[in-house]
């Protein structure tokens, strides 16, 4: 192809939080890095809550991660807002809250001030540009055609990830489908992150309310497809809005200003990450936590690590190998807690019943560990009677 980049050290697919952290990480490090993202406009449009908890909650959430300078160093500038607490309600309508501090960022910036700091370190960035593996090779089409051999190639290309499909190393847990309105002129509490479970309003999910100012917030419900029963994602977000006893006193009068859609691996990550020289990262390697849907922070931790190893294996000091091991270490017992909780959690979903009990049961500490990925003694329980049923 043209401009000389027929053959290269490192490509990475995708610049979201995983692409770019990885593309700057391995280029700081010396590697030749090209960052492909098929979008014309890098982080737009946006499919994201923006919420971001603060470094001392990740430090909590991934006590083994190695936390990369691109999150430790968040311009205040991409802070739209702060939370104080993360508040849970349950199908009747019952609340618990527990100290989360947290970062509402604007999506949009955020990911392109991390394609920035990756052509600063020297990765070259193509926008409007597609990448497909097919047998080895990367296959570009859009604003640059032709094709790439690469050393290596890290796939963060999001969920439903194409370079992993090319590498074989498709086997993906469930996906959950999100359906997230902007709204403003809502009557909301400006320093809670809400989550609202119930089979009416968030059937196998959850619906949320993010703050992004007094009277702004991202809106929404994630759930999996099985559990719609038929219904439309459109039809139970709109009954939210309007019907939820206590959401609906804070949301029917606002405005919708935007409307998102996405994905989000509900299932952990598969089997392998790695096969022969492509390594996934974030989405595309089920880097998401399964009790929340939250996936920035991991993403950017699997990106730093898939940069890392990448860059090292081209200066001759590790074997792409060790990738697996570095995540497994950084993150893989968080992950793993995170599926199990869900599969517990999945059990009661059907039934508003035994979800107002296990909510009745968890203290709010004991609900802050099950987000974290801990597995607290009394859920363990539940999970053994749900299991004996
Ligand atoms: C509605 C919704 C709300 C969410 N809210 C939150 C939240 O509040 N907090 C949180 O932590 N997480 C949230 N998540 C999850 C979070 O957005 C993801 O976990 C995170 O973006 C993963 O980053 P990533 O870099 O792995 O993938 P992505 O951010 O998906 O980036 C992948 C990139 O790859 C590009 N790409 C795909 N295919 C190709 C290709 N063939 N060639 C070139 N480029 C390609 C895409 O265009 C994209 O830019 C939410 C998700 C959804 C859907």
């Amino acid at each position: 192809m043209a401009g000389g980049l027929d053959e290269v050290e490192v490509a990475v697919v995708g610049a979201g939080p995983a692409g770019s952290v990885a593309a700057e990480t391995a280029a700081r490090l010396g590697a030749e890095v090209v960052l492909i993202e098929r979008k014309r406009e890098i982080g737009s449009p946006v499919q994201c809550g923006g919420f971001l908890p603060e470094i001392e909650e990740l430090e909590g959430l991934l006590p083994k991660a190695k936390i990369p300078e691109a999150l430790a160093d968040l311009p205040e500038g991409l802070v739209l807002h702060r939370t104080r607490v993360q508040r849970i309600c349950s199908p009747s309508g019952r609340s618990k809250e527990f100290s989360v501090l947290g970062r509402v960022i604007d999506r949009r910036s955020f990911d392109r001030h991390l394609a920035w700091r990756a052509a600063r370190a020297g990765a070259r960035v193509l926008v409007g540009v597609r990448a497909e593996l097919q047998e080895g090779r990367l296959h570009l089409s859009g604003r640059a055609s032709g094709t790439m051999d690469a050393e290596v190639v890290i796939g963060a290309d999001g969920p439903g990830s194409a370079t992993a499909r090319g590498a074989g190393l498709a086997a993906r847990g469930e996906v959950g489908v999100c359906l997230e309105y902007e709204m403003a002129g809502v009557d909301i509490d400006p320093a809670a992150a809400e989550m609202y479970f119930g089979t009416a309003s968030a059937p196998g999910g959850y619906a949320w309310i993010i703050p992004l100012g007094e009277d702004v917030a991202n809106v929404g419900v994630g759930t999996r497809p099985p559990y719609l029963l038929g219904r439309g994602l459109r039809e139970v977000l709109d009954s939210f809005i309007s019907e939820h006893p206590i959401a609906k006193e804070k949301l029917q009068e606002g405005s919708v200003t935007a409307v998102m859609r996405g994905l989000v691996p509900a299932g952990g990550m598969p089997p392998a990450i790695q096969r022969g020289n492509v390594l996934l990262a974030g989405d595309a390697a089920g880097m998401v936590m399964a009790t929340s849907g939250g996936g920035i922070p991991l993403a950017m931790v699997g990106g730093r690590a898939a940069g890392e190893v990448a860059a090292r294996y081209i200066g001759g000091e590790a074997a792409l190998q060790e990738y697996p091991e570095w995540i497994a270490e950084e993150m893989g017992r968080e992950l793993a807690n995170s599926v199990r909780i869900r599969e517990v959690v999945d059990g009661m979903m059907k039934s508003d019943r035994l979800m107002d009990a296990l909510f009745g049961i968890l203290p709010p500490d004991q609900m802050k560990a099950i987000m974290r990925g801990q597995i607290p003694k009394a859920l363990e329980r539940v999970g053994d009677l749900m299991a004996s049923r």
